[in-house]
């Protein structure tokens, strides 16, 4: 196992910045998720402690071995990409086999190897199938055990699960987090999917523009982000934002629209002395109340029912929320709601720069 460090990891492509300096460390044995929108650098990010990119600048440490110029057939890791093609004319066998086949491995050894990671994934019985043979988890699994045959000690997935139908997404999800803990190795996993990275992460780095905006467990992200566009980002829905101007002690949305200050803030916008505010809540942290009273007021935009609960979309200014309301609860077009907010669960931004006050 090992621990891998950034280290001030700058690539440009020309005069396009792809990589602006980015820090990270991922622990031994830890499961990263590097979670961006399209064209963040997320991809770019690991083809970079692959190897398949050399860092316009800066450095790369597997422990304290630096590996940033060694090619990625030296770097002992197992790579999965988003369209694992598998050799089309090799067996289930021969396919993972192959990794092992190039380092002149010997036949028995590469027969237990084989063998024992096919089982691990569950395709033991698909080894003398053909790729056209199996169903896309299957092919997924085996591009996988390909990965894992070589033992390596740095496991790199780009968006492995995103050729699946969505059920198949939350098996293999479930399995793949099992698998990675099971074995220990570190790994690091690029996607743009929120719930895939709260879902299977130790930790989620969030990239954009190839800048790390923040990096911490799933709970830390989710609950407290340090930018706008993280809350933005995690959550479905994600979290709501309503400006507002800071006055006396009260965040003031519009005329006779207000809430308190949130008492854990007081302090902080006395110090930091600032006007202008977003405040930001999750859809499960606030209550919706019929008629006006204190709290946030808005006018009902529309409704959707989900079963258990409804999403209830609130027009507050000029901006839209959501809120989650308990089933049976009747809502109508356009009628006045008041937002009750959970006590500890706002956070605010600064409107200019959308980091979070602290
Ligand atoms: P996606 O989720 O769409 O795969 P990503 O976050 O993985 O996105 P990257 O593939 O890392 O994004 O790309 C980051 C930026 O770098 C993009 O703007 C992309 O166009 C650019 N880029 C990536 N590879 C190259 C390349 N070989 N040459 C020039 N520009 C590139």
């Amino acid at each position: 196992m090992v621990r891998i460090r950034l280290e001030n990891i700058v690539k440009k492509f020309g005069n396009f910045i792809a990589l602006d300096n980015i820090n990270l460390e991922i622990k031994d044995g830890e499961f990263m998720a590097l979670l961006g929108p399209s064209g963040s650098g997320k991809s770019t990010l690991l083809y970079t402690v692959a190897g398949i990119y050399k860092p316009t600048s800066g450095r790369i440490y597997f422990d304290e071995r630096d590996v940033t110029e060694l090619p990625p057939k030296d770097r002992n890791i197992g790579l999965v990409f988003q369209n694992w093609a598998l050799y089309p004319h090799m067996t289930v066998y021969k396919n993972i086999a192959f990794p092992l086949e190039l380092r002149k491995a010997p036949k028995d050894e590469i027969d237990e190897k084989v063998r024992k990671v096919a089982k691990m994934l569950h395709i033991e019985k698909l080894l003398d199938r053909y790729p056209w043979q199996l169903s896309g988890g299957q092919q997924q699994r085996v591009a996988i055990a390909r990965a894992l045959v070589k033992e390596p000690e740095v496991l790199l997935l780009d968006e492995p699960l995103s050729n699946l139908d969505a059920l198949l997404r939350l098996e293999v999800r479930a399995e793949l987090k099992r698998l990675q803990k099971e074995l220990g190795i570190t790994t690091i996993y690029v996607t743009h999917d929120q719930a895939e990275a709260l879902a299977m992460a130790d930790r989620i780095a969030v990239i954009r523009e190839g800048k790390i905006l923040q990096v911490g467990t799933p709970d830390e992200v989710y609950y407290k982000p340090m930018y706008k566009f993280v809350g933005g980002f995690l959550g479905n829905p994600p979290m709501n934002f309503v400006e507002a101007r800071v006055e006396d002690g009260k965040l003031l949305i519009s005329e006779n629209n207000y809430i308190p200050v949130p008492k854990q803030y007081r302090q902080i916008i006395e110090r930091l002395n600032v006007k202008d505010v977003i405040i930001g809540f999750r859809p499960h942290d606030a209550e919706v109340i019929k008629g006006i009273s204190e709290g946030i007021v808005g006018e009902v935009y529309s409704f959707e029912p989900l079963g258990r609960e409804q999403i209830v979309t609130v027009s507050v200014n000029d901006s839209i929320v959501k809120v989650f309301a308990p089933e049976g609860e009747h809502f109508n077009f356009g009628e006045k709601v008041t937002i009750k907010l959970k006590e500890g669960s706002v956070v605010l931004f600064d409107k200019k720069s959308e980091k979070a006050l602290e």
